[in-house]
């Protein structure tokens, strides 16, 4: 009966206070549910809404993205972080264009069977998307059932895991579950939310057990804090004689994979010998930039950008698919990682302002 009536509370909640004009819900399709998904595996709606809009002018269709260059997807992601779900998606969308005659399929298992893509997010495609009865269980379902069913343990854990999986399978609602997955996942959004749930507002408290006995701030339980260790480098921002900067391209695995960034010299190493005997170019002036810091999620990277003088004699051949000489006045498509974006950017400010 309590089940029944969760359900019910919340398909009611939403139908009055829920999200429906979501740029992604106007016409359920499913490449723009997909797209829009993966964007908020990590990342707001709010933030999400100009990429995804960006994204979709320049691939209007999932054809369009899996013919895509991996470089041109990485670009329009930039800012974004977590590039591996971009890596993903473009690699889904070739397979659905060679596995899947280009049509995104229906089938719960094959949808999960695309990278990049699990339980969770195959669930809100195919019920967002085909109106199909798939539980769902991202960060704000999570909390909103940790919360209303006391569960307690840090939810990374398998058996706290399996048991928010069960809650959420057993209220899903059978005949409206589009309505009723966007309805928790709104819930958490704007009512019960991260620090400040807003009881008070909220349609399941006269059954919330967390609010009941005053744990609604304690509860799901954090996970376990971990001191990150420092990783620090000299980031070499080469520069030459026609204003451009030596970029190189990250591999697929690993942070940044793909993104094009700058030599990464070791900290006890001499940057100058390092430019010299690693990149082979002679240096001929060096400045320390401001140091600056980037958050991965396993570590924090410190850079000390220095910028080095060049000369780049014409005739040198480069694996362009490794290492490009890239034009700070005339910038092209490809996806740069985002600190050194800014980088690059503050470089091209402060030339244009000397010059100028
Ligand atoms: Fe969350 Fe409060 Fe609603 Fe409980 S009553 S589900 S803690 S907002």
């Amino acid at each position: 009966m309590r089940m029944q009536s969760f359900t019910s509370r919340v398909l009611a909640w939403y139908v009055a206070h829920g999200r429906k004009e979501l740029p992604w819900q106007r016409d359920r399709e499913p490449y723009a549910i997909w797209v829009s998904e993966i964007m908020l595996q990590q990342t707001q709606v709010t933030t999400v809404i100009p990429y995804y809009q960006r994204f979709m002018q320049r691939f209007p269709k999932l054809l369009d993205l899996a013919n895509a260059d991996l470089d041109e997807v990485l670009h329009h992601w930039s800012g974004l972080g977590y590039y591996a779900r971009a890596r993903n998606l473009h690699a889904a969308a070739q397979q659905v264009r060679d596995g899947f005659d280009g049509q995104f399929p229906e089938r719960f298992e094959d949808v999960q069977s695309l990278p990049g893509i699990g339980r969770s997010t195959a669930g809100a495609i195919l019920s967002f998307a085909m109106n199909q009865p798939h539980p769902i269980l991202d960060g704000n379902v999570k909390r909103v059932l940790a919360r209303h069913f006391a569960v307690e343990g840090w939810p990374g854990q398998s058996a706290v895991l399996k048991r928010l999986w069960e809650l959420s399978d057993a209220l899903t609602s059978e005949t409206n579950p589009a309505a009723y997955n966007q309805g928790m996942m709104d819930l958490g959004a704007m009512i019960c939310r991260r620090g400040l749930p807003n009881c008070a507002e909220c349609p399941l408290q006269s059954s919330c057990q967390a609010h009941a006995e005053g744990r609604e701030k304690v509860l799901p339980t954090p996970k376990p804090r971990k001191k990150l260790p420092i990783k620090s480098s000299y980031l070499l921002v080469l520069r030459d004689q026609h204003d451009a900067v030596l970029l190189e391209r990250r591999p697929l695995m690993g942070v940044w994979g793909g993104l094009w960034s700058l030599p990464e010299c070791p900290m006890d190493a001499d940057p100058m010998t390092w430019c010299r005997e690693k990149l082979a170019y002679e240096p001929l002036d060096m400045m320390r930039l401001p140091q600056r810091r980037h958050t991965f999620s396993h570590y924090h990277f410190e850079m000390l950008p220095l910028e080095i003088a060049v000369n780049n004699p014409s005739n040198r051949v480069m694996d362009e698919g490794v290492r490009v000489w890239y034009k700070l006045s005339d910038p092209d498509t490809r996806g740069l990682a985002a600190p050194v974006a800014r980088i690059l950017n503050e470089i091209e400010i402060s030339s244009t302002g000397e010059n100028g």
